[in-house]
């Protein structure tokens, strides 16, 4: 871990634990909500429903994924581990944890995982 990482980690912790809270909430909070029909009409129907719950899932997902990534910097703080790349083993800059506390890996990693598991299918 970098020296001066270390000397944030109260503050990254706060950050991460607010994080935790805040995407706690959103799913548990999150219930389907009735389409408002009085402007759909009869244009309502099975299509427009299952748009909506994609959209809906997507988001879900999102979050879902964040509080993941969210504990398990978490956990890693717990076990002295925080702050170093999960690929290269090489500390992470502070600059990028302060923005993204839970990072995983440096921006190079980072960039290499994220082509790698790219879906080829965006177009
Ligand atoms: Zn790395």
């Amino acid at each position: 871990m970098d020296p001066a990482t270390q000397t944030h980690l109260p503050a990254l912790r706060q950050s991460l634990l607010e994080r935790l809270r805040e995407l706690q909430a959103e799913l548990s909070v999150r219930e389907p909500q009735p389409l408002d029909s009085t402007d759909v009409g009869d244009l309502t129907d099975t299509a427009t429903q299952r748009e909506f719950e994609t959209l809906h899932q997507a988001e879900e997902q999102r979050d879902a994924d964040e509080l993941g990534a969210v504990r398990a910097a978490l956990e890693r703080m717990n076990a002295g581990r925080y702050g170093d790349c999960a690929d290269c083993g090489e500390p992470i800059p502070l600059q990028r944890l302060l923005v993204q506390p839970a990072a995983e890996r440096c921006t190079a990693c980072q960039t290499a995982h994220e082509q790698a598991h790219a879906v080829s299918s965006a177009g």
